[in-house]
């Protein structure tokens, strides 16, 4: 062995195939040393955001709804409380909770996968393992949601990750060579119209016919938006499952109740008076698309106005009006798209009773 100076080519690493020196800047322990710390880096990053994404929007949402419930108990004023019902206190140790968790499950869960991607990509190499790596942490990392609790099922949550794993694996195929053909239809020109369409199918029916199969925030939201009495649902759903009906004078009673006087006839074989009373179907479509708008609008003003807030805040003082114009601009068209959704649903389930006589 020669300790003795080094000749300058000993400084050069070389390369294995063609022999030829190749330079380095630094040494090289001392680029791995600063391969470990970026690595450490990242998993430690992606630990934080995640929890900080997770308890930010769990405990959003929680907030909101604390606050809606203590509006609600004060306009109803009632001091007593339904059996089986939480205090207010007890709700906010849930919500704290579960804010808890939900910054956990996604704190771990980034953790883990940029823990478990680094791992993989030091001890095997970084470009052998690229194909596979990425696969392999994830379903390691997958297990992380025990933490949203172990008891509580989260089916919502998984079915909404595996929609959003097959709108990214139909991207890969349509872009793959050998899946290219199989995920053709889905590049088909309004082919998302059609998937809508689909969908769409089900939700009304499950809104008018089968709401127990609904999930109990989606259920409020439909019925919110649906804009019709739960009383009103029923009389359809009887009719629309050729069942006598078993609540018409309920329905009276709630048109009544809102200042219109009508007598609903037993035999009838289209809605159109259960759905909306003696106005003429012209006349309902137009006036429900124009409540439908004003409900629509508290749903997207801050689906826009936050995102404008928190992630273009210094584009904001630099072009406030272009971006709060891009803002409103966005709230009256998703409005506009739900509430014409709404009353189209409402008119095309009327037409199709009529097109049936
Ligand atoms: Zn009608």
């Amino acid at each position: 062995m020669d300790y003795g100076d080094p000749t300058p080519e000993d400084s050069f690493s070389r390369c294995p195939k063609c022999r030829a020196a190749v330079s380095y800047s630094e040494p090289s322990d001392r680029r791995s040393e600063e391969e470990l710390r970026r690595a450490i880096r990242r998993c430690t990053e992606a630990a934080g955001k995640g929890f900080a994404i997770g308890a930010g929007l769990k405990g959003g949402l929680a907030l909101f709804s604390i606050l809606a419930r203590l509006k609600s108990r004060r306009t109803s004023g009632s001091l007593t409380r339904k059996v089986g019902s939480l205090s207010n206190s007890e709700a906010i140790v849930i919500a704290v909770k579960e804010t808890l968790r939900y910054g956990l499950f996604l704190g771990v869960f980034a953790g883990t996968f940029a823990s478990v991607d680094e791992l993989i990509a030091t001890i095997g190499g970084r470009k052998r393992t690229a194909g596979w790596r990425s696969m392999l942490a994830g379903a390691i990392a997958g297990p992380s949601m025990l933490l949203t609790g172990p008891k509580t099922q989260h089916a919502s949550l998984a079915i909404y990750i595996f929609m959003r794993a097959a709108v990214l694996a139909a991207r890969c195929g349509i872009k793959s060579k050998r899946l290219g053909k199989i995920c053709k239809p889905l590049t088909w020109k309004h082919g998302d119209t059609f998937l809508m369409c689909l969908s769409s199918s089900q939700i009304l029916s499950a809104y008018i016919l089968k709401q127990d199969s609904l999930p109990s925030s989606y259920k409020s939201f439909l019925n919110k938006h649906g804009g019709k009495d739960l009383v009103i649902l029923q009389g359809i759903k009887d009719i629309a499952s050729g069942m006598p009906f078993t609540n018409l004078l309920e329905v009276e009673k709630y048109y009544k109740s809102v200042g219109v006087d009508i007598k609903l006839d037993p035999n009838m074989k289209v809605p159109c008076s259960i759905v909306h009373g003696n106005q003429s179907c012209t006349g309902h479509v137009l006036s429900f698309l124009f409540q439908a708008y004003g409900r629509a609008l508290p749903v997207y003003v801050p689906v826009y106005l936050i995102p404008a807030l928190i992630v273009h805040r210094q584009g904001l003082l630099k072009r406030p009006y272009t971006i709060l114009g891009k803002s409103l601009l966005g709230t009256a068209r998703s409005s506009l798209f739900l509430s014409a959704y709404c009353a189209s649903a409402w008119l095309v389930f009327i037409s199709l009773w009529s097109f049936q006589l």
